[in-house]
């Protein structure tokens, strides 16, 4: 099957090697013989209706979300669009910040969001940095643990009803005192985990790419063949260990 991936402003967001997620998911769907075939979507670009079966977006310092947070908003209904009829989202840091409703500034600048995610952001004084790790049970096969680096000025604050990615088990996550991490709306996945995510969570590629592939061939999806994943559960390991011994702390 090819798989095709709208990678929003690979040259603004994309920090922490954020772009590494997309290696990640070419190669594990190589490994099961699919094509990944992944279209920058820059500014002033459309997105045409049902041409992606998954869209990207990675973290940026606010002066890079500045310079295409009024070009994505414009994006809105193409994007809630592309949603609804089953197209999967992994967006990163600044990129989850802006499929949120606004992203204000300390200053108190506002910068407009998509609106995807039921959640809105508040830079703080202090940035939150450091490694994270998060429990989540929305995958087949009950509890995972999600392993990654946070470096963010933004609290993000999830509506009541909304759901988050996981529960942070230690970092902090998307405001320090909720003790969630990340926001999840069907297949579209927003989290603050750099690293990049996917090299050390071998499972959310995986989950990703299955939802990717049912939109590409309009089924239901189906688990993926499991790969020896032994370096990609080591790195975990490691990263897993740091944030326990050492995430969370200003
Ligand atoms: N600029 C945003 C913040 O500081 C996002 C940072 C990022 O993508 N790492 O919160």
């Amino acid at each position: 099957m090819k798989i095709v991936v709208g990678h929003l402003y690979p040259d603004y967001l994309n920090i922490y090697a954020d772009r590494g997620n997309i290696a990640v998911l070419a190669r594990r769907a190589a490994w099961r013989g699919h094509d990944l075939e992944v279209r920058a979507v820059g500014v002033g670009e459309e997105l045409e209706r049902g041409e992606h079966d998954l869209l990207y977006v990675g973290g940026g310092q606010d002066r890079e979300q500045a310079l295409v947070a009024r070009d994505l908003a414009a994006k809105r209904e193409q994007l809630l669009a592309a949603v609804e009829t089953g197209a999967s989202v992994l967006a990163v840091c600044g990129g989850y910040q802006l499929l949120g409703r606004f992203y204000r500034f300390a200053d108190g600048e506002e910068l407009p969001g998509v609106g995807l995610f039921p959640l809105h952001t508040i830079a703080g004084e202090r940035r939150m940095i450091g490694d994270i790790l998060l429990e989540c049970d929305f995958a087949p096969g009950g509890k995972r643990t999600l392993a990654g680096f946070e470096n963010h000025a933004g609290r993000t604050y999830l509506d009541a009803d909304a759901q988050p990615l996981g529960r942070v088990v230690a970092g902090f996550g998307n405001d320090g005192r909720s003790g969630y991490e990340g926001c999840r709306v069907g297949r579209a996945v927003g989290t603050y985990l750099h690293g990049p995510l996917l090299p050390r969570n071998p499972w959310l590629a995986d989950w990703l790419l299955e939802q990717a592939l049912a939109h590409a061939a309009g089924v239901e999806p189906t688990a993926l063949e499991p790969l020896p994943d032994e370096l990609e559960q080591n790195a975990h390991a490691v990263a897993a260990l740091r944030a326990r011994d050492r995430g969370g702390r200003f």
